[in-house]
């Protein structure tokens, strides 16, 4: 590490950057607002989400939830509804649930410190920083993304920013670095230029206030740092779903548990492809195991890739009919199971890829009803 926060004094980097921040910073919906449960879901959804993904869904999660207590108050099937498309549903429950502990243990206020505010469900240090500093002015510098380049950038760190003492480093930094007078719009300055100005590819270094100081763009090291390990390969699986459908043109949808990743979602019944197996031997396999039933795949309706973060998946849905004489499925990797008509799959919380599955599935269904 070249510098330590004794060698710089704040003012050579707060005020430049203050300056600059009052000038050029974007305008956003929560933004100078001063309200905690505006900032508080904003930097839930901007945890995994860039500011114009996330802006129109913030509108529409505000539209339904005006309010923290109306947020607690609903169900979690409307939570998950308003929060579709954005993914990572966690951060929806966790929300949710967090709303719930806001309205019961503080009266529906917003708590006002640092360790309340952490206490919370679904909030880590990062977003307990952000709500504190932002919504109340408390002295508590963030560390994201943005944080730890600009930093990292700035003093030069050669190390591996995803090791937890270059992070527990550069955190020290920014505690260091903290304007407390406006520690609100200091964290929000930094990650502004980190995102606007010092981007990952190609910084704008010729027009940043922090330009004289820095390390990486006086030793022409902008694009090396900052430095991170490389990593390994992301796994690819093979995913098979059945879309069962009745006499009746009724379609299965399963309820995943809560406790597990997209939990409280709805699915299509399936799951992975093993080693040796064909696709259509897995669906078979999958479905007599989560459904108890035998089915017949029949047509292969579409093909859908999906990323999550550590791995990624190409998932394959066949229409299916469940074999006469076979019991009713049974949910036995399923919180329960539901049969619903087409127009219905729009009132169901599903899955990114699921959801292509089910436009798919509607086209499919409106073209053979006009045969
Ligand atoms: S001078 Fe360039 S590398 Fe340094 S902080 Fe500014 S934009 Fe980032």
């Amino acid at each position: 590490m070249i510098s330590s926060q004794e060698q710089i004094h704040p003012n050579h980097f707060a005020e430049p950057l203050l300056s600059w921040y009052d000038a050029s910073k974007r305008e956003m919906p929560w933004r100078d607002c001063g309200d905690p449960y505006r900032i508080w879901v904003s930097e839930i959804m901007l945890q995994q989400t860039r500011v114009d993904q996330a802006t129109p869904y913030f509108h529409r999660f505000l539209g339904h939830f005006p309010t923290l207590e109306a947020l607690a108050t609903a169900n979690r099937h409307e939570v998950l509804m308003a929060w579709e498309g954005l993914g990572y549903y966690s951060r929806a429950r966790n929300l949710h649930d967090a709303a719930k502990t806001v309205l019961s243990k503080h009266g529906g206020v917003f708590p006002q410190t640092y360790h309340e505010i952490r206490a919370l469900k679904g909030i880590g240090p990062y977003t307990a920083a952000a709500v504190a500093s932002i919504a109340f002015g408390l002295p508590h510098a963030v560390m994201d993304g943005n944080v730890i380049r600009v930093l990292s950038r700035y003093f030069g760190i050669q190390e591996d920013v995803s090791l937890p003492a270059t992070k527990a480093q550069i955190q020290q930094l920014a505690d260091g670095l903290l304007d407390t007078a406006r520690p609100g719009d200091f964290n929000q300055a930094v990650m502004e230029l980190g995102a606007t100005v010092c981007t990952p590819k190609s910084p704008l270094c010729a027009g940043c206030p922090l330009s004289t100081g820095c390390v990486a763009y006086k030793t022409g090291k902008t694009a090396e740092l900052p430095f991170k390990a490389p990593k390994k390969k992301i796994p690819h699986h093979q995913i098979v779903v059945g879309i069962c459908v009745d006499d009746e043109d009724r379609i299965l949808i399963a309820l995943r548990p809560e406790d597990k990743m997209l939990g409280g979602l709805w699915e299509f019944p399936g799951g992975k492809v093993e080693a040796g197996e064909s696709r259509k031997e897995a669906l078979i396999r999958e479905l007599k195991e989560e459904l108890g039933v035998e089915v017949m795949p029949g047509l292969r309706l579409c093909e859908v890739k999906h990323a999550y973060t550590h791995f990624k998946i190409t998932l394959n849905a066949w229409i299916c009919r469940i074999k006469t004489g076979e019991p009713e499925p049974r949910p036995k990797a399923s919180k329960k199971l539901r049969w619903i008509t087409s127009s219905e799959l729009t009132e169901y919380p599903f899955p990114k890829a699921n959801r292509k599955v089910t436009e798919a599935l509607q086209t499919w269904l409106e073209n053979r009803r006009k045969a």
